[in-house]
């Protein structure tokens, strides 16, 4: 067997939320699958250490935003690698709550969809809930956000194929600017020939001529939290 394999699913990016009550709750999800038309109904699977899965237990309601390829990496950092236990994500985030209370993240959203569940199977460390579509809405026009997008260009692991990123006097300054950086907490590998546009670091920035107020853009850590790669 050669798990490789599994990196040629293609998955999209989206942001699941729920609610306990009054409690609100969102987090980063790739698994999403329409599985019938008529009535139309939709599975996730989440990890059930996650908040979010405690409260779609209890509410029986989650919410899927689609979200647009522009999506910045802080965004995603924010519901993908913060939880809920200790941060409210929902704060600074654009959002409305349904009437069945199930919160709907808006930002960076293209649309979105309500669903409630209507059966769940246990797979060990996650569970995939199956819900019921009970409302649906366009908010913008534009391209998904999918999971290669995120990987090989937000984060830029191929930057010899994408041109915008690498301008001719980067590539003049190659060789003395290659070193890449990774974070400790969340592995994002910050590379001096993309920069960080979502943090305003150009594309040609040596990781040591980074202000020290520079955030890693997917987790929030700090600078110091980066060690050389390789
Ligand atoms: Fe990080």
């Amino acid at each position: 067997m050669d798990p490789n394999v599994l990196h040629n699913i293609g998955y999209g990016m989206y942001i699941v939320s729920s609610n306990k009550g009054d409690l609100l709750n969102g987090q980063i999800a790739n698994t999403v699958f329409q599985i019938t038309s008529e009535p139309v109904t939709v599975a996730i699977s989440i990890n059930k250490k996650n908040l979010t899965h405690e409260y779609i237990e209890s509410s029986k309601r989650f919410s899927i935003s689609i979200l647009a390829q522009e999506t910045p990496l802080s965004f995603m950092g924010k519901f993908g690698f913060k939880s809920g236990r200790v941060e409210d994500k929902f704060k600074d985030t654009k959002f409305i709550k349904l009437g069945s209370g199930c919160p709907v993240v808006l930002e960076n959203a293209l649309c979105y969809l309500e669903a409630k569940v209507i059966n769940q199977f246990d797979c060990g460390t996650h569970t995939l809930f199956l819900g019921e579509m009970t409302d649906s809405k366009i908010l913008n026009t534009g391209k998904p956000m999918t999971y290669d997008y995120y990987h090989q260009v937000k984060r830029g692991t191929t930057p010899e194929t994408a041109p915008t990123f690498l301008k001719a006097e980067v590539a003049a300054e190659k060789k003395q600017t290659s070193q890449k950086y990774i974070c400790t907490v969340c592995n994002y590998v910050y590379d001096p020939e993309i920069g960080d546009s979502d943090g305003g670091i150009q594309p040609g920035t040596r990781f040591e001529d980074i202000p020290d107020s520079w955030v890693c853009p997917v987790c929030g850590a700090k600078k110091t939290e980066f060690i050389k790669e390789g």
